[in-house]
């Protein structure tokens, strides 16, 4: 397969690392020319358990000197990069190429969707984690499941070709339908724990200490519930307030990827996490004001933090 990872931050990296050693022929694209640099001097190095693993890939910050069409597109910049970052791709887009995104938040496959059909698209969750440790260098904190399917619904028999590769490559992964409600699931939990964890500068169990907290989490997730509701999405849980608490409690010492963005002067996805339930819930005409609050809360966070 001929694939490019178009972002290959810590997560690009990683699936970029594991479809290059499978012997798929891979071009990492990332606007950080410093990584692309030493990636092609030294080989990109993967840590698991502290272990280093070095993998021959290419990598370019500039698109155009990748010169033929792709048979996969991986889109893993933050959300809020996904358009600009496709704008430079077009043309490693031909009628055959897929585009997958397993980027948090909703919103991105509505991106994508303005440049490609939606046929071309699939989309899922992953339970990988990843952070960069220096350019060149990442660090796979934990391995999971990768799940995947077509937004519409209709997987196709290519896209269990492309799941055999996944797990040739060493990963698990599984095609499923009604995808949708999977990232609806992952997305109420980040709306309930990620802008309250940046905000008050806490772990995520911290959430579950105090009742003022906890209250602002189920007024939250509530409120995303009502829009999922209101748009026929099929969530996974009969109480996903209640499941929000339960991963709250399962990654109490975990800082959440908005707190870690806060910390490091850097924007967050809010848009694509609360921010897109007031945009759904404008959509679909569900009243999302905590949501919005948040949502704005988080952007004048952001401000500060890049101020200081
Ligand atoms: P990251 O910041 O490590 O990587 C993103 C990369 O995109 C950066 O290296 C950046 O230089 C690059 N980039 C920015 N603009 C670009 C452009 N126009 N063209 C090409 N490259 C560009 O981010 P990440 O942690 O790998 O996260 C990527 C996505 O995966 C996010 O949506 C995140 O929420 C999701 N995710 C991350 C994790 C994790 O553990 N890191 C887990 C699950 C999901």
């Amino acid at each position: 397969m001929k694939v490019a990872v178009i972002g290959a931050g810590a997560m690009g990296s990683i699936y970029g690392a594991h479809l290059a050693m499978g012997g798929h022929d891979v071009w990492l694209i990332d606007l950080w020319q410093e990584h692309v640099d030493t990636i092609n001097q030294y080989g990109l190095k993967i840590f698991y358990n502290n272990n280093p693993e070095t993998v021959k890939i290419k990598a370019t910050s500039n698109p155009l000197n990748v010169k033929h069409t792709m048979d996969l597109l991986l889109v893993f910049v933050k959300s809020y990069h996904t358009e600009p970052a496709l704008k430079n791709c077009m043309h490693l887009i031909g009628d055959e190429t897929k585009l997958l995104t397993l980027q948090n938040g909703v919103g991105n496959v509505d991106i994508l969707e303005r440049f490609v059909s939606k046929s071309q698209i699939l989309a899922g969750t992953t339970a990988h984690g990843a952070n960069v440790r220096a350019p060149g260098q990442i660090n796979h904190a934990g391995k999971g499941k990768t799940i995947i399917g077509r937004i519409d619904g209709n997987n196709m028999k290519s896209d269990e070709e492309l799941v055999s590769s996944f797990i040739a490559c060493g990963l698990e992964t599984e095609l499923r339908d009604g995808v949708e409600g999977l990232i609806w699931d992952k997305l109420l939990v980040n709306v309930g724990i990620n802008p309250l964890t940046a905000l008050l500068s806490i772990k995520n169990g911290t959430l579950l200490e105090n009742e003022e907290t906890e209250k602002l989490m189920e007024i939250l997730v509530g409120e995303a519930w009502e829009v999922a509701k209101k748009g026929g999405l099929l969530l996974s849980h009969e109480d996903p307030v209640g499941h929000v608490k339960a991963i709250a409690r399962a990654t109490g010492e975990n800082k959440s990827s908005m707190l870690q963005d806060i910390l490091k002067g850097r924007m967050t996805e809010i848009d694509f996490i609360n921010g897109a339930i007031v945009h759904k819930g404008k959509e679909w005409e569900v009243a999302t004001p905590y949501n919005e609050l948040i949502t704005l809360l988080i952007k004048a966070k952001e401000k500060l933090a890049y101020q200081n």
